[in-house]
């Protein structure tokens, strides 16, 4: 009789972890579609950085002395201009540095937006929701689960379709500071790098990040392409111009030798000088960080 009590104990204990894990769980991946509020924290002089939602979406916030510019506005899950007046007051412009979706649908909360006019084909196509779950549907089904709740809540963002293109003299006058438009074809064809000459960072985006590169997407431009982006940022490393990179994904600091590394990674897929392995799966781990490509692809 006692070792039934004892069993039914048990019995009882799993069944109330279980309800309380599902509540909890439940509870947890639809908070994933809340508008949260953002804490900006303080990289450099002026410079602010904020990483959102699940995909670690990174923005960049790079205060003047009469304009603050936003460098990419992540997935529009976080209530901006509130987590911005923590930090200025000044008017805020959007430069997006390229317009997959993540980087993208915070615009919304924004007037003055810039983008690259190449990548305006990207935008539409990462606007339609179909392309969003596609792209979702080599993930493992856990992920695809989780990242379910946080892509319905992205799909409901308003899209602000109001952007301009970057300016053609390339540069962003923000007050005593000046941002500079470094165009870094090879994720997409419009992507872009910014250059704050002031503390010697350049915001990447996707051109580089502390998660890889994705070079394999239908928009994506040859690697020779990417190669010669890679080699404009070397230049600006190697002139001292540059010291600091910052990425769109993942940890915001890039150790700067991720560039040659990449560099050489790149110059091995171009040359054939992978294993057949990771030609077949079209990813080159570099750094322990990986570079997609298209096997059908390459040039
Ligand atoms: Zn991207």
């Amino acid at each position: 009789m006692k070792k039934k009590k004892g069993k039914m104990k048990a019995l009882i204990i799993i069944l109330a972890v279980i309800v309380v894990a599902g509540i909890g769980g439940n509870l947890y991946l639809r908070s994933l579609g809340r508008v949260t509020m953002p804490k900006f924290e303080k990289i450099a002089d002026g410079v602010y950085a904020y990483s959102e939602a699940l995909n670690q979406s990174n923005m960049y916030l790079v205060v003047g002395s009469e304009k603050a510019a936003l460098i990419d506005s992540a997935n529009g899950l976080s209530d901006l201009p509130d987590g911005i007046a923590e930090i200025t007051d000044l008017p805020v412009i959007v430069i997006n540095t390229h317009g997959h979706y993540d980087h993208t649908r915070g615009n919304h909360y924004f007037d003055e937006v810039y983008m690259s006019e190449k990548d305006a084909d990207t935008f539409e196509m990462w606007n339609d929701p179909a392309t969003l779950e596609d792209s979702m549907k080599e993930s493992p089904a856990l992920i695809q689960m989780i990242m379910e709740y946080q892509n319905k809540a992205i799909e409901e963002m308003p899209i602000n379709e109001n952007w301009k293109p970057l300016p053609e003299d390339g540069t962003f006058d923000l007050g005593g500071r000046t941002l500079e438009v470094v165009e870094t074809p090879g994720h997409t064809p419009g992507s872009v790098c910014i250059l704050d000459r002031q503390t010697g960072s350049l915001f990447t985006g996707d051109s580089i990040t502390n998660s890889g590169v994705l070079l394999q997407l239908k928009e994506s431009q040859p690697i020779s392409t990417y190669i010669e982006s890679l080699d404009k940022m070397q230049k600006l490393i190697d002139d001292g111009t540059v010291s600091s990179l910052y990425g769109g994904h993942a940890e915001f600091s890039i150790d700067l030798t991720l560039v040659p590394d990449f560099r050489k990674g790149c110059e091995d897929i171009l040359n054939g000088n992978i294993t057949s392995d990771d030609r077949e799966k079209g990813v080159l781990e570099v750094d322990g960080l990986p570079i997609k490509f298209n096997p059908d692809r390459i040039g």
